[in-house]
């Protein structure tokens, strides 16, 4: 049986746990939050009281942390506890430059190393569906394919190590410039004194068509499944995307690359954030727009 390790079991590392454990899988777990391990634990998972404990003799250790500081703390732990040729899986969203340093330090410890960000959210992890974004060599991609398919609805190879991030900030960048877009379209038009549900009737089926318009659509009706019909409960949080946004300015600024959208868009969510609404679905931006929230 396959024994994987798995730290950080809080929103998405819990459920992600529980997609293995019905695969078959033995899962040895870890998180600082006694909470988190007795809830792991009634799943089925066997829990721990160290991250070296929990990596001891696992094939394969997957990590779901909050930030890159604590993914640096924790890996400087896993290799010295790590079982040789053990394959090491990180689906934290972190930058770019702090992926490629732990996955540089993992090979340098003789483990082979993949990024693995995630799309899709809590939805996605409880049903499995979640869209993995993988960066690393050839032999650990295949290697991490076999282990994250219970989870998985799409796994992408992106290149090397770090490019799973980037895609996961390059993706996130575009998502919250089009909800933005989306946001200041209904705006706009509710101004003109457009119906909400007509204007979705003309942009979801014209040339404004995108995922923050039809999946997610931030007026209330278009979309019964939508934030937008729950009082913008998350969802995606606004201070995840906040986060998601620093990690891509960060690295637009380290590479020279021009994105302007995005730097508004980050300042647009960091005012939402500011303003006491960083709880709020990140689509609450179109009552944000007009200072009702
Ligand atoms: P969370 O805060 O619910 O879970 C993180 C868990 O890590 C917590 O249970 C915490 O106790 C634990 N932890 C912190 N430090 C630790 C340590 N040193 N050792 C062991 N455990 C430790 O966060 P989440 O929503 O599950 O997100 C996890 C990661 O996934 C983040 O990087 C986030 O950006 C990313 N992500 C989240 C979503 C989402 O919708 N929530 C979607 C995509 C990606």
């Amino acid at each position: 049986m396959t024994k994987i390790a798995f730290i950080g079991l809080g929103h998405m590392g819990l459920p992600m746990s529980k997609n293995l454990l019905a695969a078959g899988m033995e899962v040895r777990g870890f998180d600082l939050s006694a909470e988190a391990l007795k809830s792991f634990s009634a799943a089925g998972g066997t829990g721990f009281s160290s991250v070296a404990e929990a990596v001891l003799g696992a094939d394969a250790i997957i990590t779901m942390l909050p930030n890159a500081a604590i993914v640096g703390a924790v890996y400087a732990d896993v290799f010295k506890a790590a079982k040789p040729g053990a394959l090491l899986i990180d689906s934290s969203t972190i930058d770019v430059a702090t992926a490629r340093s732990v996955a540089c330090k993992a090979e340098e410890h003789g483990f082979e190393m993949v990024d693995a960000p995630v799309s899709g959210g809590v939805g996605g992890a409880e049903a499995g569906t979640l869209a993995f974004m993988v960066g690393g060599s050839d032999t650990a991609f295949k290697r991490a394919e076999t282990i994250l398919k219970p989870m998985a609805g799409k796994i992408v190879h992106c290149g090397q190590a770090g490019n799973g991030q980037a895609a996961k900030a390059c993706n996130n960048m575009l998502l919250a410039i089009s909800m933005i877009g989306v946001s200041e379209a209904f705006n706009l038009g509710r101004s003109l004194g457009l119906d909400d549900q007509t204007f979705f009737d003309v942009a979801s089926n014209a040339s404004g068509q995108c995922w923050s318009m039809t999946s997610y659509c931030p007026a209330p009706g278009p979309v019964p499944t939508a934030p937008s019909n729950n009082d913008y409960k998350p969802g995606f949080a606004t201070a995840l995307m906040l986060k998601d946004l620093g990690i891509a300015m960060d690295a637009a600024q380290s590479t020279g690359a021009n994105t302007p959208l995005g730097a508004m868009s980050r300042e647009i969510y960091a005012q939402m954030d500011k303003d006491g609404n960083g709880g709020v679905d990140f689509s609450g931006v179109i009552k944000h727009l007009t200072g009702e929230l």
